[in-house]
């Protein structure tokens, strides 16, 4: 038959059937074979890659501002994750409450854990937990790539020509990294250090040899004692650091606490903005992608670690007002 359906028909071939249990049997036949594989993502700096890789749109089931490691599936992230014709999730123990959910799913539909690709040894853990990687890997753009081209090759066997898309983002890639350097190598020796509410930095670090500190551990799940806090206050008055940094997906109770610690050794500390960490910035705008997310924190943190960087960032698109 020919496709001359209204554009309500438009569904994607999972939804259809899924739907087809309820309609009634004089419902039309449609022509499904058309529809484009429906792809769904756990997190935003996923979906992200997969949309730049297909063109498409690609559903990512936790939205700006929310936290992956205590994030809980909902009954309609299930019925999302059951429809789709591939699913891309992080891996490396972020979507902690996902890992059932994830092995049940991945006996009928493709699963890619887009960063358990990422070659071990490339990979940060903490010395205490050694058999933990650190799954902030999106902060290393090489990494990033690395799980960009394993999205990819799940996108190919879909059917999805990424070969031209791919290119256009290592090209993207490149670019991000020299403004990156750039920008970053404008801030004083000396305060080129990151103090944050948790751990999500530590391949920022690694990627641009600057020194990492969060107040919580790797997972926001952990409670940050007393004692960090005392340690990271004496970190901000010895080396004058004039700035610590908030969270768009974190409680920024204990960064006050730093300030207030810091105030009363007469050392005057801002917040020196607020950081993408787990979660990118609002649908739709630039530093809701994740390129635009990067070029948010790098300019954020050399403006207020005293650098130079333009105020709307690497290519003027960043939000003057963040
Ligand atoms: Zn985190």
């Amino acid at each position: 038959m020919s496709r001359t359906a209204t554009p309500s028909f438009a569904l994607s071939r999972r939804a259809l059937l899924a739907g087809l249990a309820s309609l009634p049997l004089a419902a039309p036949a449609l022509h499904a074979s058309a529809a484009a594989p429906a792809i769904t993502a756990t997190t935003g700096m996923i979906a992200d890659l997969a949309r730049r890789l297909t063109g498409g749109p690609v559903s990512a089931l936790m939205g700006p501002g929310m936290d992956p490691h205590g994030y809980r599936p909902t009954r309609s992230d299930i019925l999302a994750l059951s429809r789709a014709d591939l699913i891309l999730w992080h891996g490396l123990n972020l979507e902690a409450q996902f890992t059932d959910v994830m092995a049940d799913l991945s006996r009928r539909t493709p699963v890619l854990a887009v960063a358990e690709t990422i070659p071990k040894d490339r990979l940060l853990s903490d010395p205490a937990y050694p058999d933990r990687p650190d799954p902030h890997v999106w902060f290393d753009p090489d990494l990033w790539l690395i799980a960009a081209e394993s999205i990819a090759a799940a996108l190919e066997e879909q059917g999805f020509d990424t070969g031209a898309r791919l290119a256009g983002l290592r090209a993207d890639v490149a670019a991000l990294q020299t403004y990156c350097a750039a920008t970053l190598a404008t801030v004083p020796e000396p305060a080129r250090v990151l103090v944050t509410a948790h751990d999500a930095f530590a391949y920022f670090g690694r990627a641009h040899g600057w020194q990492v500190e969060g107040i919580q551990g790797i997972s926001t799940e952990s409670e940050a004692g007393l004692a960090r806090i005392g340690e990271l206050v004496d970190l901000l008055v010895s080396r004058r650091i004039p700035a610590v940094f908030v969270e768009s997906s974190v409680s920024d109770r204990t960064i006050r606490a730093l300030i207030e610690g810091a105030d009363a050794q007469g050392h005057y500390v801002t917040i020196g903005g607020e950081l993408f960490s787990d979660a990118m910035g609002p649908d739709g705008s630039y530093e809701g992608t994740w390129i635009g997310m990067i070029d948010h924190n790098v300019t954020t943190i050399a403006r207020a670690l005293g650098g130079d960087a333009p105020e709307r960032g690497m290519v003027g698109k960043l939000d003057a007002g963040t």
